[in-house]
């Protein structure tokens, strides 16, 4: 067994050094994690960049990554026997590790608790033991981490997808409560809403709309091999016309918006769901106004609006579900991998500022390699 750990350290924007920790000695509640991958969002690239100033998320020097999958390295006892886990067993952790004790953690929020710690996002190098990331060969487990047990048969870029496929679930289908046969219009083909028409389509919606610009094109084809019925450009049409056209003038049953940055799905969302309707917002707009947002109309037509940041163990069991049983229709979304010395050129991919000719949808680090 190593000794050492091996990770990327962001010590500023911009800026990553490798070094060198030693391993933790564990208590008999703690763990140590040996990362296999560790998924990477838009929230790793604001990281990098330096956007996350001004929130309780930045923090340097730290190692990111909080999209975290590995198997248990080493394991005390009582920990052993609380996370159901053994050493060799291959989880996902959580990145947010609750209190267990604070207002949201009592009434069952714990994706909201308010103790603010967690992985990758939330503890410096500098808090012990300091492997507080995923982009590193191995992780502090903490008394309190949430860990999900998986099966060994599910593809590394495949299960790299289980946080971002979990918030799709609790997007568009667990929080809008989704019927069978309802009309959902996902805003945005990203990664995250590319795994929202997978979850729609897992929620048994009738029809699965998925809007996207021009650039968009390549996703939007994935949309459609993902089960989306039908994909709008909005360069080149009127989204709120075309979803009317396409449910006979009554509107969406369910609206995600989650296109990151513009404001203008906001506005169209409340124009193209049913009277009734509900509305999921899951896209962050760097705390932009939206500027012509009529409220009465959601007054008047009794829209729901529900704002979703994350996901916690319900979706995250589901997601694992999905991705057990057909983990295989989804390896197209798995665009690239990178190994951790390559963590760089990772997180700038992400931020397109790396073109290698393929598509960025979803980006991994293979850090088991
Ligand atoms: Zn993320
Ligand atoms: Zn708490």
């Amino acid at each position: 067994m190593a000794e050492t750990a091996d990770a990327a350290v962001l010590t500023g924007p911009r800026n990553f050094e490798f070094r060198e920790f030693g391993l933790p000695d564990i208590a008999p509640d703690e763990g140590v994690l040996r990362v296999e991958a560790a998924g990477l969002c838009g929230t790793d690239y604001e990281q990098y960049t330096g956007h996350l100033a001004g929130t309780p998320w930045d923090i340097t020097p730290i190692i990111p990554g909080h999209e975290i999958m590995g198997w248990i390295d080493r394991v005390g006892p009582e920990a052993a026997k609380r996370w159901g886990a053994k050493e060799g067993d291959r989880v996902v952790v959580e990145s947010i590790i609750p209190c267990g004790h604070c207002f949201q953690c009592a009434i069952g929020k714990t994706t909201l608790c308010e103790s603010n710690l967690g992985y990758g996002l939330y503890a410096s190098t500098e808090k012990a033991p300091g492997l507080w990331g995923g982009y590193a060969s191995h992780m502090y487990l903490h008394p309190n981490t949430l860990v999900h047990k998986v099966s060994d048969d599910i593809p590394r870029d495949v299960l790299s997808l289980f946080n971002p496929l979990s918030n799709g679930v609790r997007w568009a289908y667990e929080a809008p409560n989704t019927q069978m046969g309802e009309i959902v219009v996902i805003e945005g083909p990203g990664q995250r809403g590319l795994l929202c028409v997978v979850a729609a389509r897992e929620a048994g919606a009738g029809t699965v709309i998925v809007t996207g610009t021009a650039d968009d094109a390549h996703r939007l084809e994935l949309a459609r091999q993902l089960g989306a019925d039908i994909t709008i450009d909005v360069d080149a049409d009127n989204p709120v016309e075309r979803v009317m056209q396409a449910t006979g003038g009554r509107g969406a049953d369910v609206v995600v918006e989650v296109s990151a940055g513009a404001t203008q799905p906001i506005v169209d969302a409340v124009d193209m769901v049913r009277r009734g309707g509900r509305i999921v917002l899951a896209g962050l707009k760097s705390f932009k106004p939206v500027g012509n947002l009529i409220t009465d109309k959601i007054v008047i037509n009794e829209i729901q609006l529900i704002g979703l940041l994350s996901a916690g163990w319900v979706s995250i069991e589901r997601s694992l579900d999905i991705l057990k049983r057909r983990g295989g229709e989804l390896q197209p979304l798995c665009s690239h991998m990178f190994p951790l010395e390559e963590t760089d050129t990772a997180v700038r991919a992400l931020g397109r500022e790396v073109d290698d000719g393929n598509e960025v949808v979803h980006i991994a680090l293979d850090v088991a390699g």
